[in-house]
């Protein structure tokens, strides 16, 4: 590579794209972040995506710069090989062929990749998972999803679709999920999820952030709420490990902001349930919200032709 090489990352959301030039140490030259608009539907996100890139790749240029490589993380089901967007409930993909598109606008190799999956991916070669082989990072936010890294390389599924975390299964009679099943530990444990049952006991409104800043100061109700979230929460990382027998855990999205209000009761409520499994060490995301934006740019890096 030359010392101007950059890729151009793009990270879409349901509300906002977080768009930079990355080099390829992981370095940001430039951020710009846009409004996704999803209501304008999946046609005019893909026109504003490409319209994005192509703005970024062109200050790239301008800026004596040479843009070597674009990377797409959107979220939903995402096929990574074929490049196609499957399906996505907040940005309304269906079999979007995004990165075709992408390479026709652009003419630069283009990977498309998952939002969660490019962000474990950053966390673990740019972030708190650095020197950990095998990880897994858990994003809470409005949902809950997962990226089991290994040796740098999240796992993508048969399908596109590994890492559904949310929808593991902890509370049979639980809450209804967003996913028509009741009792997935994101309708428990996200924090929308949090935000909505301190709502139903307290009949008061509070964000999932109210509620541990309540909890910790012992306010019955928000203890009672944070308790049931962290329990769930502590339930599905158990599954996990038994399933993957990870080193670290790297916990991201808005409700690690908790801290400590979070991970030492998480962290108890772990052990609690290891029987012959090893405990997995328990690690706040390094990268925020700029995780997903740096996978994007690991993933194009990785997709440029090596000579
Ligand atoms: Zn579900």
């Amino acid at each position: 590579m030359s010392p101007g090489d950059v890729v151009v990352a793009l990270d879409v959301g349901g509300t906002g794209m977080k768009c930079a030039l990355v080099r390829p140490d992981g370095g940001i030259v430039h951020a710009e972040r846009h409004p996704t608009d999803a209501d304008r539907g999946p046609d005019a996100v893909v026109r504003s995506i490409l319209e994005v890139a192509e703005g970024l790749a062109g200050k790239a240029r301008a800026d004596g710069l040479d843009p070597v490589a674009l990377g797409i993380a959107v979220p939903g089901v995402v096929d990574e090989v074929r490049g196609v967007a499957v399906w996505s409930a907040n940005v309304g993909f269906r079999n979007v062929p995004l990165r075709d598109l992408a390479v026709a606008r652009l003419g630069l190799p283009t990977a498309l990749g998952h939002d969660v999956r490019a962000g474990g991916l950053a966390e673990a070669r740019l972030g708190a998972g650095q020197g950990s082989g095998q990880l897994l990072f858990v994003a809470i936010g409005t949902g809950i999803a997962a990226a089991h890294v290994v040796g740098g390389v999240a796992a993508v599924g048969a399908h596109g679709a590994a890492g559904e975390f949310g929808h593991i299964l902890v509370r049979p009679c639980g809450p209804r999920c967003g996913c028509g099943r009741p009792g997935c530990l994101e309708a428990v444990a996200s924090a929308a999820a949090i935000a909505r049952r301190y709502a139903e006991l307290a009949d008061s409104p509070a964000s999932a952030a109210d509620v541990a800043r309540r909890a910790a100061t012992g306010e019955p109700i928000a203890v009672r709420v944070w308790r049931e979230a962290v329990e769930a929460l502590a339930d599905g990382l158990a599954t996990a490990q038994a399933l993957f027998d990870v080193e670290r855990v790297v916990i991201g999205g808005g409700l690690a902001q908790a801290g400590p209000h979070l991970f030492d009761p998480l962290r108890a409520a772990l052990r609690e349930r290891m029987t012959f499994h090893r405990e997995p060490v328990l690690v706040a995301a390094a990268l925020g919200d700029e995780a997903g934006c740096l996978g994007a740019a690991l993933l194009a890096l990785d997709a440029r032709p090596h000579p």
